[in-house]
């Protein structure tokens, strides 16, 4: 059985290129090892060339300067340096957020409240979508920073970051915007976005695990959050891990934009119009919902609700038939708590127990596309089928 993986949004596959530029490095290492980035030796000077050359390939895919790019472990620890990395010893302050951001901020921004800042958090309209106005009304004198989301992880749904940054940082406050399921899949220009920090993923790209990026405007204010060397800047001590960064660089310098940006939305429209067709075909009468529908979406991910189907059944039996899904975000997966992004938008707990989250990658083909829609079509209309027979005997209720 070939198997065939939409769950990008999770974690891209390691692409070709940085595999190979990876590859590369590890061959090569056994004439000149790969010393520490900061050696003064020639392994040393090696990998801070290899360091260096990522850093570049990185910055030129957000149109930042090398300079702005700060190396870190991945999109989480991005998201902590920047919210963390802006406060400063004295006088807690106010923070914005939207209810439909990663744990990785909404965290982040709590961890500020333990410490005594404000925090608010604005909502969402049933799109998913986050309003500027709503936004802008929370703001004050005190307020330090903004976090919102390029596009989000579990919907696609993008948000109008330019118009939102511009009004934030009109009034002197720091804009941030978590930018993990965006770099890579649509053109991302930092200072179009008029952005002060940015979170990048290696491993939602096609690079590797382990490493991503911060992007810190000139200027704005940064400090560690851990406490060690100089390096990277003194913004983010510890040994660069020169292997990792010759993956994302390579992974960076293989976007390819517009096009594949065209093609996964194209495949996703199929996607979604095929799985439509089927269940018209079919004789279960299941509705399908797509959740964002009507709002912009990053080109590649669907979240669709099945009415009363048990979204576990559904990811397990795909499992089997080949197809790699998930119930919603990976970190909540396994979590008996409903997805918070849903529930933001609107949806009840039901809803969310019925909705799976599929996600293509650059290396999705519309076969794979074609034969997914059958199988989840099937699979909906055999668990339908099931759902039905307790039911009318009178149990089974979830
Ligand atoms: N932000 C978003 C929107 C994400 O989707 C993820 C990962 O799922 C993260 C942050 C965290 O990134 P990482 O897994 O690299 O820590």
């Amino acid at each position: 059985m070939r198997r065939v993986y939409l769950d990008h949004n999770a974690t891209s596959p390691l692409g070709p290129e940085a595999r190979s530029a990876m590859r590369r490095l590890l061959d090569e290492e056994a004439g000149v090892p790969l010393g520490n980035p900061s050696s003064p030796h020639a392994s040393g000077h090696r990998a801070r060339l290899v360091v260096e050359e990522a850093r570049r390939a990185v910055s030129r895919l957000i149109g930042a300067a090398p300079s702005e790019v700060v190396f870190v472990s991945g999109g989480t620890e991005a998201d902590n340096l920047a919210i963390q990395g802006i406060v400063e010893p004295g006088e807690p302050a106010h923070l914005v957020t939207s209810s439909v951001e990663h744990p990785a901020v909404l965290e982040a921004c709590r961890k500020l409240r333990e410490r005594g800042w404000e925090l608010t958090v604005v909502g969402v309209d049933r799109d998913g979508r986050v309003h500027p106005d709503d936004v802008m009304k929370t703001l004050r004198r005190e307020t330090r920073m903004v976090s919102i989301m390029t596009a989000n992880n579990e919907t696609g749904v993008i948000q109008p970051i330019r118009e939102i940054a511009a009004g934030v940082r009109e009034r002197g406050i720091l804009f941030h915007t978590d930018a993990v399921q965006s770099v890579g899949k649509r053109e991302i220009d930092v200072g179009a976005l008029g952005v002060d920090y940015l979170a990048i993923s290696s491993h939602k790209m096609g690079g590797p695990v382990g490493i991503g990026a911060l992007y810190v405007r000139e200027g704005a204010p940064l400090r560690p959050l851990l406490q060690g060397g100089g390096q990277e800047r003194r913004r983010r001590p510890g040994t660069e891990a020169a292997l990792l960064a010759a993956g994302f660089g390579a992974a960076a310098d293989a976007v390819r934009l517009p096009g594949d940006e065209d093609r996964m939305r194209g495949l996703r429209d199929l996607l979604e119009a095929e799985v439509r067709r089927h269940l018209a075909v079919s004789a279960v009468d299941i509705g399908l919902v797509i959740n964002g529908e009507a709002a912009p979406r990053v080109a590649g991910t669907s979240s669709m609700t099945f009415a009363g189907i048990d979204n576990e059944a559904l990811v397990i039996k795909m499992d089997l038939a080949g197809y790699a899904i998930s119930t919603g975000s990976a970190c909540s997966t396994g979590s008996t708590r409903p997805s918070h992004v849903l529930s933001a938008m609107g949806l009840s707990s039901t809803a969310i127990a019925s909705t799976v989250r599929i996600s293509l990658g650059p290396s999705t083909t519309e076969e794979e596309i074609r034969r997914a829609a059958e199988a989840l079509t099937d699979a909906v209309a055999e668990l339908a089928s099931i759902g039905r027979a307790p039911l009318a005997s009178g149990a089974g209720s979830r």
